[in-house]
Order: C-alpha cells, then structure tokens, then sequence
C-alpha cells in the first residue's frame, strides 16, 4: 500500500490549495477526487471575486489551480470515491469504493466540499444552471431588472434576497414556513419596495418549455395555488455536507460539518478540514483557498512532530 504524509480528500479550490502549501512544506501529498480536480466551480460560468484575476471562467481557474499542483513532483493526484478511513498503527487508511484501492496517510485533509439541497420537483432538473440557481453572489449580477424568485426563509435566502432585491427589478420570497432569519433582517427584506414575501406555501413545480418563465406554489394555510412568473429563481433550502464517509471519524459536528478551530484541526489528531465541508460562514473559493493553506501547514507540522 502507497504512504504518503498528507492525504487530501477533494481536490476542489480547498484541497488543491492544500496540496500546494503541503509539498512546499516537504509533504508526499496524496489527492484524491471523485471527478475530475476543481470542484464546484468547474460548474460556475463566471468568477468576479477571486483577487488578481478579474472575471474568469470556473472551469479555467480550476484548470489554472490544477496545473499549479502539478508542478510539483511530490504531489499525486488520484481518481477515487472515499468511501471510509480507519486508523491502523498510527496511520490512516484510507479506501476508495473503486477497485478497493488503498492509501495511508499520516495526516488527512478533509475538503470535500458541499452540495446545495434540492426541492426535487417537477422542472428542477430542466432548469439546473439555466434559471434555477444556488449562488446570489456568483449569478444575481445576470438578472439585472429582471424578475427573481427566492425559495427559502432561513439566514441564507433573507440575506440572498436583500443583496438580489438591490440589483432586479421585481423579488419574490416563496418560503415553506415564515421567514426565520434574523429579525432585523426580515424587517429589512420586508422593507424593501419590489419585494412580496409569500410564507407557508409547498412549491409545487417550476414552470415553462425551453425556458423557465415561473414558479408554481401553493399556500398551506388556505390551499390557494399561484404561479410567479419569473425570469430566474435562487434555491436556498440549506446545503448538505458531502461528509457522510466521515460519520464514524467523530469529526463531525450535528448538521454532518466537520467541526474545526482557527487552524482547522479537528478534535481527532491527525485529521484536519478545510473549505465549504467545514464549520464555516463564509463559503467561497477565496475562504476555501484560505482553509486548505491553513490545514495543510498544521498538518505538516502534525506529520513533523510524530518524525
Ligand atoms: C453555482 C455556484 C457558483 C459559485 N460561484 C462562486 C463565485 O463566483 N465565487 C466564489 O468565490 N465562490 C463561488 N461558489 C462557491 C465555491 O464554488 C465554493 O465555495 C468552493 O468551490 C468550495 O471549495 P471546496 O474545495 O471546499 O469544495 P468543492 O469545490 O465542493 O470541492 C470538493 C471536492 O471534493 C470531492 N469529493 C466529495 N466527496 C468525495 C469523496 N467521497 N471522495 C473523493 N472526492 C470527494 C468533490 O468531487 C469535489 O471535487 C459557487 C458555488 C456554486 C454552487
């Protein structure tokens, strides 16, 4: 079995990050994914706020950060699923569900990145990525004075909806309960002249042929159905760490994020987190970058102190 002293898990912007700082640190790294190297952004069609770079592609800044790691002879890249980690005489084993293929590590980096929850109703898959959106930040900027659907009422859609409100001319909050955000900031939403909030209402179905023209729900309370027409619509019904290999790790916090400090190290030694799968606020290609260099210098230093 191959050994090497930092495995990175996920070679999205977090672990290539990661594996960069960690072979300059004097690391044999390890990086495992499932796809191809650069994670969620090779979906993402534009990136404004990456510093240095201006507007880039997704898939190019994942290239770019990609080639960045091979130009260093002690990195590995890999194709594997993880799919479990055990610790076997002071190292970490970790298996891939293709072939049974085996790695150990002395240090695992865990940046496997988030996946958005869906609603899985009829037209969602027909407008994945063409009107149907996960990111205000990343796509708000394409609906200019054009009409917008929020679904969702928690943290995440009120503050969404308070930044989208700002740029498109019309903004409706179609939500399962009431807004649950913080106070000040429903008050705020609520405030705002081009927004109408719609609370407990099932969302049924998205509508439209080639493009998505609206939104169809229904009020819990009344049973009164309505369709919103609408040129894009933001999900924003909570995000699903991609962590379920890790449930026996004991690294994960309740809600299945790997629960980590300032230097992302978690509470089992040796296993570090870095990214969107962490406990986190902010998650960007920019914190996600930040997270992999500070996981992999701690675990450098976790690989040196047990030389
Ligand atoms: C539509 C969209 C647009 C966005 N636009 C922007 C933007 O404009 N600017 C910005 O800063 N941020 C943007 N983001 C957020 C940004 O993409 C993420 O914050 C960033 O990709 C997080 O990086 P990460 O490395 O933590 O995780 P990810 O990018 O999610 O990478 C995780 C990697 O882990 C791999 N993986 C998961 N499980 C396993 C396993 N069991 N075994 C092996 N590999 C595994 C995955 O295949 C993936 O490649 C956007 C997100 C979305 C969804």
């Amino acid at each position: 079995m191959e050994q090497f002293d930092v495995a990175i898990i996920g070679a999205g912007p977090a672990g290539m990050t990661a594996a960069i700082y960690a072979a300059r640190a004097d690391m044999k790294v390890l990086m495992l994914d499932k796809l191809a190297p650069g994670g969620q952004i090779i979906n993402t069609n534009e990136i404004q706020n990456y510093p240095g770079v201006g507007t880039i592609n997704g898939a190019e800044l994942a290239y770019q950060m990609f080639e960045h790691t091979q130009q260093f002879e002690s990195i590995t890249f890999d194709y594997g699923t993880v799919r479990e980690i055990r610790e076997e005489e002071g190292k970490k084993i970790i298996c891939c569900e293709e072939d049974d293929r085996e790695f150990a590590a002395t240090a695992v980096i865990l940046a496997t990145g988030t996946r958005p929850r869906c609603l899985e109703i009829p037209g969602e898959d027909n407008f994945r990525g063409n009107g149907i959106s996960w990111c205000a930040i990343c796509d708000g900027a394409q609906y200019r004075d054009r009409d917008v659907v929020v679904i969702g009422g928690g943290n995440s859609a009120v503050e969404e909806s308070i930044f989208l409100a700002g740029i498109v001319k019309s903004l409706t909050v179609v939500t399962m309960f009431d807004l649950t955000a913080d106070p000040i900031a429903c008050d705020k939403l609520r405030a705002m002249p081009n927004v109408k909030v719609y609370p407990y209402q099932d969302i049924l179905d998205f509508t439209g042929e080639e493009k998505l023209t609206g939104v169809h729900f229904k009020s819990t309370e009344t049973g009164e159905e309505h369709t919103v027409s609408c040129d894009g619509v933001f999900e924003y019904i909570g995000l699903i760490p991609t962590t379920e290999f890790m449930k026996s790790l004991g690294v994960l916090n309740q809600m299945g994020y790997v629960e980590v400090d300032a230097r992302m190290t978690t509470k089992v030694p040796g296993f570090f987190g870095a990214g969107d799968c962490v406990t986190k606020n902010l998650r960007q290609v920019i914190t996600a970058c930040a997270d992999g260099a500070i996981a992999a210098q701690e675990a450098a230093h976790y690989v040196e102190s047990l030389r």
